[in-house]
């Protein structure tokens, strides 16, 4: 604009031709510094989808050879193949564990990089969410046994109603909490449970997984759900997590028009996660 005015205002041609050119020449500057711009972008776009969609491969890839296995080890476990003397069951179960935590860990990194691109379809329909959670006890109950932790699963007194939602995310978002709960408690145990409440005219189930472990700082408890965030404590003692899983968690409740947080009063002193998901929206 200003080599336009003064160009416009030039005394004489010489000095007309003079600003003419370097307007012309800062347009041209201009106009390959934008292009430029645009070029990167769009290039950086489409590497992010393909890490995206290289991520997603390879899970993909890894994920069905491990799932084949966890068949083979539970046949194995649960006495198929005949009774298992208990040193072979001992090292059979470590395996199965490992091969568990494979097997979640493909899962967290499969479910970031579609979350990424929005390309996680729901799938929605009616079913029993306390029937999927005590599904999920089950699973993690040789976890638990394992680490000398009791995992208890207070079953509702009454039915609960069935809930709208996907069924398939959901079980992943909340094996996660569970699954995080043991791993984080040395002693004592994790106990499951779900109320129904009345909000006005809603009907909302509030699952509460409260365990003995290791606690979280109150400035954490919010941010342990945005992802990476391990805390310095946890990258020391658990070295294997990623800090994907709640965030995770806390993008498929939400997708239900849920609530999702966490409490507790601070490092050893055990932490408590409540999910909150309305029966119908
Ligand atoms: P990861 O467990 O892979 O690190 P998550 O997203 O599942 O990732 O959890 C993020 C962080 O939140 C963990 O690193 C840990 O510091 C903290 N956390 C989650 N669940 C618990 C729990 N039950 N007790 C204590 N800390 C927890």
């Amino acid at each position: 604009m200003i080599f336009f005015i003064q160009m416009l205002f030039s005394r004489n041609f010489y000095e007309f031709s003079l600003r003419f050119i370097l307007l012309f020449l800062v347009i041209l500057f201009s106009f390959f510094l934008i292009r430029g711009i645009f070029r990167e972008i769009s290039q950086l776009k489409r590497l992010g989808q393909m890490k995206s969609e290289f991520v997603s491969i390879v899970s993909h890839q890894l994920r069905t050879p491990l799932t084949a296995a966890k068949g083979y080890l539970s046949l194995l476990l649960d006495g198929t193949y005949g009774n298992l003397d208990a040193k072979p069951r001992e090292i059979l179960e470590k395996v199965f564990i490992s091969n568990e935590r494979l097997i979640r860990l493909i899962n967290d990194l499969l479910n970031v990089s579609l979350m990424d691109y929005n390309k996680l379809g729901f799938k929605f329909e009616r079913f029993s969410f306390e029937n999927m959670v005590s599904g999920i006890v089950d699973e993690l109950k040789i976890e638990a046994f394992h680490k000398n932790l009791f995992l208890a699963w207070e079953k509702p007194a009454k039915p609960l109603p069935q809930i709208w939602g996907d069924p398939e995310k959901l079980y992943q978002a909340i094996l996660n909490i569970i699954d995080n709960a043991i791993k984080y408690t040395k002693q004592g145990g994790v106990t499951v449970k779900i109320e129904e409440m009345e909000r006005g005219e809603m009907k909302k189930l509030l699952l509460t997984i409260s365990d003995t472990g290791e606690g979280i700082e109150s400035d954490r408890l919010e941010s342990i759900f945005e992802g990476f965030d391990r805390g310095e404590r946890m990258s020391k003692l658990h070295i294997e997590g990623k800090g994907l899983g709640l965030n995770f968690s806390k993008k498929i409740v939400l997708a239900h028009h849920g609530k999702i947080w966490a409490e507790s009063e601070g490092p050893g002193e055990g932490s408590t996660f409540f999910i909150e998901l309305p029966v119908n929206f």
